[in-house]
């Protein structure tokens, strides 16, 4: 049993059952047992891979979309270059690196990071190899008088979510209780919920559907200062419009496992709801389009081949491999979507479709 194991159960025989996201919640961010606040995760020999990891394109091409988008709103001459859940740092530093062949752009931006693990804290500062850069808890710390340039790759899957089964009369939460002494699923009295009337039109009784309340303020915060100071947020992750049916997801060395079989040792997940996401924001919100699509818009094949010259027989196999990865229909090119914000004064990022 995991120590985190141990503490939940012994929470729960207290204090009764935890919903969903208090679950996720302490097993991501337990101060010392939690998954983030312990180990390094992310890449071949942890848990999970992600896009910046598979290729250093990703960060190419996402530090040449923030940097159209800086001079089609007038090059203003201090911004912030924000990134939320940077993990390694991997992509940050590819950002930085990209950007400054664009004139102005490196010397303009202010690089801030928002993120809740300090063992990661202490590998992104590596990664950056001295680039100053200021660390915030929460995106409320970020400064409220620059205009905001934003990247989020696989941040807000990790935040927690409630579940909620729709009954006859209301939902029932999904929770996790005690049974025979093992942590066990369970589901609440039903009670009517106003903040899911609007999923009365889709949904039949039975049906699960997810909520995400951690995102919704984050994004206000964000939204609010894009619309205000100007700037752009490019938003990447799997999930999709509006979600449905349980997504919450278990992943311990590139398997998925059962959420509740190893608290804290496992990276627990779940898709992304977009439609809820962007929902009500102060500034305007391209079309949401997959990773693919977005990538290609933005040069990927050409930046692929442009590379591809140099390459030997063995790095070039790999290399064509990752371009694969991160575009093709069958990989993460169509289960990652992507979906910028923007001033609503202006236009979207490149690579975007208002
Ligand atoms: N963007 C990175 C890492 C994704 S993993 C990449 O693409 O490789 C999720 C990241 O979000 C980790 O850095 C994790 O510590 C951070 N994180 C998770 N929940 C958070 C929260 N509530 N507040 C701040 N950071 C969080």
């Amino acid at each position: 049993m995991t120590p985190l194991c141990a503490h939940l159960k012994a929470q729960i025989a207290r204090t009764g059952p935890i919903s969903v996201a208090e679950f996720m919640a302490t097993c991501l961010l337990h101060p010392e047992h939690g998954y983030y606040s312990t180990g390094h995760p992310i890449g071949r020999r942890g848990d999970f891979v992600t896009a910046p990891e598979i290729s250093q394109m990703f960060g190419e091409m996402l530090g040449l979309a923030l940097a159209q988008s800086w001079m089609d709103q007038g090059a203003p001459e201090a911004c912030a270059l924000v990134e939320l859940g940077p993990g390694k740092g991997t992509l940050m530093a590819d950002v930085l690196r990209t950007i400054r062949a664009v004139p102005g752009f490196a010397e303009a931006v202010q690089v801030h990071l928002v993120e809740a693990s300090p063992s990661l804290k202490a590998a992104q500062h590596q990664a950056l190899q001295g680039t100053p850069a200021q660390w915030h808890d929460t995106v409320d710390t970020l400064p409220g008088d620059l205009p905001v340039f934003l990247i989020a790759n696989e941040f807000f899957d990790a935040l927690p979510i409630r579940q909620f089964q729709r009954a006859e009369n209301g939902w029932r939460e999904r929770q996790i209780g005690l049974h025979e002494a093992e942590l066990s699923f369970g589901l609440s009295a039903p009670a009517p919920l106003a903040a899911l009337d609007h999923r009365l039109d889709d949904t039949k009784p039975g049906d699960l559907v997810e909520t995400c309340p951690a995102a919704h303020p984050i994004l206000q915060t964000i939204g609010a200062r894009i619309e205000a100071n100007g700037g752009a947020a490019l938003i990447f992750d799997y999930g999709d419009w509006r979600s449905l049916g349980d997504t919450l997801q278990a992943i311990r060395k590139h398997e998925t496992v059962h959420p509740l079989s190893a608290p804290g040792d496992t990276d627990l997940t779940a898709h992304v709801d977009f439609e809820a996401l962007v929902r009500d924001l102060p500034c305007a919100h391209s079309r949401l389009s997959t990773q693919g699509v977005v990538l290609e818009r933005l040069g990927i094949t050409q930046r692929a081949q442009s590379l591809a010259e140099g390459l030997d027989a063995e790095a070039l196999e790999n290399h064509i491999a990752a371009h694969r990865r991160l575009t093709h229909p069958g990989e993460m090119g169509t289960v990652f979507k992507s979906i910028a914000l923007f001033p609503s004064r202006g236009a979207p990022p490149p690579g975007y479709e208002q």
